[in-house]
């Protein structure tokens, strides 16, 4: 079969990879480069942890995804995955229910209570008073490294084909084709549109009306030499404990440290650049200066804007059939990365007419079915220039 995708982020390019691998042949067409430094996925670090406190479906789907991505290292021949752990914040009795359905789920684990916590780890900046609970497996995907495999991969690869700088319009879902900017029509057995924040181009109003874009600020810092040793052992902090929700990622495999919290993510009507705005900016910087003993601005090497959507309902992604081998995934923030060996497994299985097997990830396995007449016809597509 030849399936069609429209996109080059994490989604598409693993969904491409486990096309090829299947014995099929791909067309991945973007609107900018193929990996895109102004894509979502396109970051220093995304965190792979299993921790989803009250969904151990969820849970157990991480702990897949972890070894889904071990698989995709030894295909692609390269590593991108740092084992450092991760560390989330949480009152002593979430804690230990957070460890029971951690071990169930079969994940190694271990609770620190808050004296533990800021004698091991008193540069982090947790909130005073908290726990945590540590996973051991979880860790940090150096995701420019995973977008650059997975097209490093495809591009020499006999049944892939990467269109850079090639973007879609609009989509006939009946007939599974794209049409192109420049007016090509690109044709398959199967289209995916995986156009992460921008998603909503490309589908009709009844659909993108539910999708709600954020916009999130990240700061990126060089610590200073006496504290890198410490830094260097620090797991992912998915939660420090805080209201404002401060989360980190530990300066890894030669990455900067990475911070930022919920309260720097905002609704947004459009995709704009990756500037950070300085308010947002100096909002983190606030509220980094009061969590971390001697943070200091000129710490700071970089800052940035990320984007993502999620389903107005249920805050989390949305899987839709728009045709019978149509299907787009507008992926979202907290978790599409570290998912996406496993999102991609089951897109390919629909797109090439094989039963997907369950996932554990709701969306995903059950999709917004969107029949003839309800998902956009051709003239119906917005965005079609
Ligand atoms: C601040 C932040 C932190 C996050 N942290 C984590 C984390 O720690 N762990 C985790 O698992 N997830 C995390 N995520 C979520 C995760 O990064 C995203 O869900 C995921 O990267 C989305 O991938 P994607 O392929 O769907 O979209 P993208 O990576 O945005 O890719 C979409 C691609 O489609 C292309 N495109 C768009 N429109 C068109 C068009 N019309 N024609 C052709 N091409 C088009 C774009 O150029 C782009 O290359 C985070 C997200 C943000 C914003």
């Amino acid at each position: 079969m030849r399936i069609v995708l429209a996109g080059g982020g994490v989604i598409a390019l693993l969904t491409a990879v486990e096309c090829v691998s299947a014995g099929h042949e791909v067309v991945v067409a973007d609107q900018a480069d193929i990996p895109f430094s102004g894509a979502t996925s396109f970051d220093r670090h995304r965190v792979l942890r299993a921790l989803h406190l009250d969904d151990p479906a969820k849970t157990a789907a991480a702990i897949s995804a972890h070894h889904a991505w071990t698989e995709l290292e030894h295909l692609l021949s390269t590593s991108f995955y740092e084992q450092v752990g991760a560390l989330t914040a949480l009152t002593p009795e979430k804690a230990r229910s957070a460890q029971e359905m951690l071990t169930a789920a079969g994940s190694k684990t271990e609770v620190f209570d808050a004296d533990e916590l800021a004698a091991e780890f008193p540069h982090a900046g947790f909130a005073p008073g908290t726990g945590a609970v540590f996973e051991s497996h979880a860790g940090v995907l150096l995701a420019d490294r995973v977008l650059a495999a997975c097209a490093g991969w495809l591009r020499w690869h006999a049944h892939a084909e990467l269109h850079p700088h090639r973007k879609v319009v609009g989509v006939d879902a009946d007939r599974a084709e794209v049409r192109l900017a420049d007016g090509e029509i690109l044709r398959g057995d199967a289209v995916l549109l995986a156009a992460g924040p921008w998603s909503r181009d490309l589908l009709a109003p009844e659909l993108s009306e539910e999708l709600v874009l954020h916009r999130q600020t990240m700061l990126y810092c060089d610590v200073p030499p006496p504290d890198a040793a410490a830094w260097a052992a620090t797991p992912a902090i998915t939660s420090l404990g805080t209201i404002g929700g401060a989360w980190l990622v530990p300066p890894v495999a030669g990455t900067p440290l990475k911070l930022s919290a919920a309260s720097a993510c905002r609704v947004v009507d459009e995709v704009g650049d990756g500037k950070a705005p300085s308010r947002w900016r100096e909002h983190l910087i606030d509220t980094f200066a009061e969590l971390i003993p001697g943070f200091r601005r000129d710490w700071l090497v970089d800052t940035r804007d990320g984007h993502y959507l999620a389903r107005r309902s249920t805050l989390g992604p949305m899987l839709a059939i728009l045709g019978d081998r149509v299907l787009s995934y507008a992926a979202c923030g907290g978790s599409s990365f570290k998912f996406a060996p496993l999102i991609a497994r089951s897109l390919a299985a629909r797109l090439t007419g094989a039963d997907p097997a369950p996932t554990g990830l709701e969306p995903l396995d059950r999709p917004l079915v969107r029949a003839s007449g309800v998902h956009p016809t051709r003239p119906a597509l917005r965005g079609v220039s």
